[in-house]
């Protein structure tokens, strides 16, 4: 029986993965953003001890079977599985329980799981590999291209206009199989003809941390919002960081169990992430100074003074990437982590002498709980001042 595959709208990402999948014939659709009907049922279910990510995905897959008209035995709610040093790995088995204890036994859940670099996405299809990581890496530069210019346009709301239609349009390229770098060129056109005043760079801040809160605009209270209202530019760590990530694992695992056929299709699959990505960012490149990014070899070079390549996950990632941000001229890192989140607590503990090899440069742990924390905005301003002393301090010297 044909199922639609629902993916959880972590980000905007969701909307071009769902067209992937439709163009090569797999119903899928992305859940709609998470609101406040997301946490009353995903808290109304869980114990209180799971991750905030997983509570949140849980009320979006709820809400969703709650909708009038939701067909159970047609329906399938995709939840990647991850390996490494948290709970993350368990998380569609817990979907799982929950699912059955609530009497929607019927439901799938689809998890494809990083220790093969979700080789097994869509029955591996290599069209749908394809389709699927060009619409993420296009989904990562338009977010480039939206974070790097809305802190500058003259006049309010052209960017987030123009960014939503490119959206939009690149959805619909995705699921009709068109020509994608002809349409980042027809973006870029659109992006350049916004008014922007960029005489004065704003103090540029990078966001990173566990992957699922740094991304969601509901979990994380919309922390790029806030800064940008607060007088920075924000860079998100892209989410193509972790996909090139679970690549560099499978070739590493590979090699060590001697998988030699398994060693050669991890290679092949970087080789064809980078030939995509370089296409797909070059009509852009001019506009943007965040405009390449680091190898996961050089993340993980950048993290190595701090933590041990075997500590696997997110909290490598994420000391390694505020590393490339300020030397790419970042005035400050907010770690972005829901509260209690194991990577996430490594980060805090190690940002200290992180902030003291980087002239102490500002580094804010913002964790998020979804509850209102007003004391949350109070911080902000605090970094945002310290961000901006930074910044003239690396200017002026
Ligand atoms: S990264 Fe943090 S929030 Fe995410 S599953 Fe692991 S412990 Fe939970």
């Amino acid at each position: 029986m044909e199922r639609t595959i629902y993916i959880p709208n972590m980000a905007d990402h969701a909307y071009p993965l769902s067209a992937a999948l439709r163009s090569c014939g797999i119903p899928a659709e992305a859940l709609p953003e998470s609101d406040d009907q997301t946490l009353l049922l995903g808290r109304k279910y869980s114990t209180g001890r799971e991750c905030f990510p997983f509570i949140v995905t849980t009320g979006d897959f709820l809400r969703k079977i709650e909708e009038p008209g939701f067909d159970p035995d047609k329906a399938a709610f995709f939840m990647p599985l991850a390996s490494g040093p948290c709970r993350f790995g368990q998380y569609s088995h817990i979907h799982r329980v929950f699912l059955d204890r609530l009497g929607h036994k019927q439901v799938a859940v689809i998890s494809p799981t990083s220790a093969n670099s979700y080789a097994d996405i869509g029955g591996a299809s290599l069209k749908l590999r394809i389709r699927a990581w060009q619409a993420l890496v296009a989904t990562d530069i338009l977010q480039k291209l939206l974070h790097e210019t809305r802190p500058y346009e003259v006049n309010q709301g052209d960017t987030d206009r123009v960014y939503k239609k490119a959206l939009a349009k690149l959805t619909e390229a995705v699921e009709k199989g068109k020509n994608l770098v002809r349409l980042m060129k027809q973006i870029a056109e659109e992006f350049k003809q916004i008014k922007i005043d960029r005489r004065e760079r704003k103090p540029i801040i990078g966001i990173v941390g566990e992957i699922f809160m740094r991304n969601n605009r509901f979990s994380n209270d919309n922390v790029i919002r806030r800064v940008e209202a607060l007088g920075g530019e924000a860079w998100l760590a892209p989410i193509s960081e972790w996909i090139y990530y679970t690549t560099q694992r499978y070739k590493e695992d590979s090699a060590a169990e001697r998988k030699y056929r398994d060693l050669l299709k991890a290679i092949l699959q970087e080789k064809v992430q980078r030939y995509y990505e370089h296409r797909l960012e070059k009509p852009v490149k001019k506009l943007l100074l965040n405009n390449e990014e680091p190898r996961t070899t050089e993340v993980l070079q950048y993290s190595a003074p701090y933590m041990h390549f075997s500590f696997g996950g997110e909290a490598i990632l994420t000391i390694g990437k505020a590393v490339d941000y300020i030397r790419k001229g970042a005035s400050g890192i907010i770690n972005v982590m829901p509260f209690s989140c194991m990577p996430g607590t490594v980060v805090a503990i190690v940002s200290k002498r992180f902030r003291e090899d980087f002239n102490g440069i500002p580094w804010l742990n913002a964790s998020y709980d979804g509850q209102e924390d007003a004391s949350m905005l109070v911080r902000l301003e605090a970094f945002m001042h310290q961000a901006r002393q930074y910044r003239d301090k690396r200017r002026f010297g």
